[in-house]
This record gives structure tokens, C-alpha cells and sequence, in this order.
């Protein structure tokens, strides 16, 4: 290849069928590699005979090596950009050399493929029009617990990565935190041997990871539901005041539907309120 681009190619998270063709053809095409880890990228190389050179790129080098593999782009190099696994910069180096190029005035082009996060979601049975990523969550129990208490009132699907070391702990803390009834669905190994999706109550899917050790094993996609709309339907001083202020001028109905458009609260919790209101309920 002779065009200075950074490819962004996306490799499998566990089954090797999940490379696509267009990413093999890009990295045996690219002028250099920079991987996460190449010893580990060695294997998927082996396998699809690709022998393009590699440099390793993680965490602790990427700032440095930015430089370097912006020099090589300018040189008119292609390169591209793999992770251990799955979407390079999802919980994986990149950033900063997506950035550095982009800074620099080259092309950056995804060679999309698999993601752990958009696997889990999309099997899990939670709602996917609305959702939010967390990556890991901190290692210390009181952290995670603070984090998941900031969550606690979302009310869209949250996802989360976790390695086996702690998924039981992070299971109990969000049964602590979210609550015993909140809908969890834990995303296991996907598309490897021992893929499992276990979806229920928090308390359930708990139940169900701590009888049986080998569901603890292996890598997690976390996805907890959104808050239920009656969490949230707390309706507070302000909602009452606009609820007022339209009840003098409109019908029933009428109000509780503008207020609910204005406030987010549910139409019906403000239709109850209003009856309260004016003393009918
Ligand atoms: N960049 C990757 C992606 O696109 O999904 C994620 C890399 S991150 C370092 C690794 C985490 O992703 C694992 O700890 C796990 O939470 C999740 N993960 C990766 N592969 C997985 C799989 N096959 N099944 C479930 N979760 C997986």
C-alpha cells in the first residue's frame, strides 16, 4: 500500500472465523502493524498468513510511539492499528495515536468488525435504543460502588466490562447498589466454546454465578437495565408548580400531557397527581 492511512482494524474476540476478509487483505496489504501486544497478535498473523511487520503499541509506549508512526505515515507508509482483541481504543490503546494522526492531517479509516460491547448488547435482550459505556469499572469495591451509585437512576442500558477476578464482586455490589430486583444480563466467553448469556433479577443472575464456579470463569460483558420510569417518577416541587399553573388554564388531560413533554415524567403519574390536586383522588 502505498497511501499514508492508519487503519483501524477490528480483530476477533475469541472465534477466528470473525475476521473479515477486508481485514485480512488490510493488514497484509498495511506497510507496518502496530499492535497492542505482538506476541499475542503473532498467532492471528500465523493463522492468516500475514507477515507484515509488527511494533507494539500499549498503554505505556503509545504517547512516544505516536510520534514515531506519524513520521512513518508522512514517509507515505500505511499502517494499521489491532488491539488483542476486538475494536482497537474500546478499553484498548489507540487514543492517542488516532489522535496524534487525525492532529497530523491523515486519514483514519475503520476496518470494522467485532466488539465485546456491541456482542453483549445485542443479544441481551435490554433495551438498545438508549445506552451507555463504562468500560471497567474501578478495581476497589468503594469506588465501584460510587460509580454505581451515580448510575443507580439512569434510566437506559448500561454496559460494562469485567474481568473473571471480579465479576462475583462487581455482581454484589450491583445488588447492593441497584438493587436486588434490578434486570442484569451477563454476557460470558462470546463467540468461544463456553459463550453463555444469563440474563434475570440482579439477585438471580448472583445466584446463578455463585453456584456454579465455572460461570465465573473467562471474560464479561456486564449490562444492567435502565432505571424503570416509576424510579424516576418522583414528581417534585417544580413539576407541581407548572402542574398548577396549567390545571388553571386547561383541562385535566390537557395539562397532564404538557407537563409530562416538558418534565419527562410519565403522563399518567402526572394525570394521578393532578387529580390530587383538585381534590378528586
Ligand atoms: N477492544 C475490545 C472490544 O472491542 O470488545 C475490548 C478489550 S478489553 C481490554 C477486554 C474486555 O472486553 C474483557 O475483560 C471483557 O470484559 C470484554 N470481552 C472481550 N472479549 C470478550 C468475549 N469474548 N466475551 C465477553 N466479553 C469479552
Amino acid at each position: 500500500m502505498t497511501v499514508a492511512v492508519l487503519y483501524v482494524v477490528s480483530t476477533p474476540i475469541g472465534n477466528l472465523d470473525d475476521m473479515s476478509p477486508r481485514a485480512v487483505k488490510t493488514l497484509q496489504n498495511v506497510d507496518l502493524i502496530a499492535a497492542e501486544d505482538t506476541r499475542h497478535s503473532a498467532r492471528l498473523m500465523q493463522h492468516f498468513a500475514i507477515t507484515t511487520p509488527m511494533l507494539a503499541l500499549h498503554d505505556h509506549n503509545e504517547r512516544h510511539k505516536a510520534q514515531m508512526l506519524v513520521q512513518k505515515l508522512a514517509d507515505g507508509n500505511a499502517i494499521a492499528l489491532i488491539s488483542d482483541a476486538g475494536t482497537p481504543l474500546i478499553s484498548d490503546p489507540g487514543y492517542h495515536l488516532v489522535c496524534a494522526v487525525r492532529e497530523a492531517g491523515f486519514q483514519v479509516v475503520p476496518v470494522v468488525g467485532p466488539c465485546a460491547l456491541i456482542a453483549g448488547l445485542s443479544v441481551s435482550g435490554l433495551a438498545t435504543d438508549r445506552f451507555s459505556f463504562y468500560g471497567f469499572l474501578p478495581a476497589k469495591s468503594s469506588g465501584r460502588k460510587q460509580q454505581l451509585a451515580l448510575l443507580r437512576d439512569v434510566g437506559h442500558t448500561q454496559v460494562l466490562y469485567e474481568s473473571p477476578h471480579r465479576i462475583v464482586a462487581t455482581v454484589a455490589d450491583i445488588v447492593s447498589v441497584m438493587g436486588a430486583e434490578r434486570q442484569l444480563v451477563l454476557a460470558r466467553e462470546l463467540t468461544k466454546t463456553f459463550e453463555t448469556v444469563y440474563g434475570g433479577t440482579a439477585l438471580d443472575v448472583q445466584a446463578w454465578l455463585l453456584a456454579d464456579h465455572n460461570q465465573q470463569k473467562g471474560e464479561f460483558v456486564v449490562l444492567i437495565a435502565g432505571a424503570e420510569p416509576q424510579e424516576l417518577d418522583e414528581i417534585g416541587a417544580e413539576e407541581e408548580r407548572m402542574l398548577t399553573l396549567l390545571l388553571a388554564e386547561l383541562p385535566i388531560k390537557k395539562a397532564a400531557a404538557i407537563a409530562a413533554s416538558l418534565s419527562g415524567h410519565k403522563k399518567k403519574a402526572l394525570y394521578d397527581r393532578a387529580l390530587q390536586l383538585q381534590g378528586k383522588a
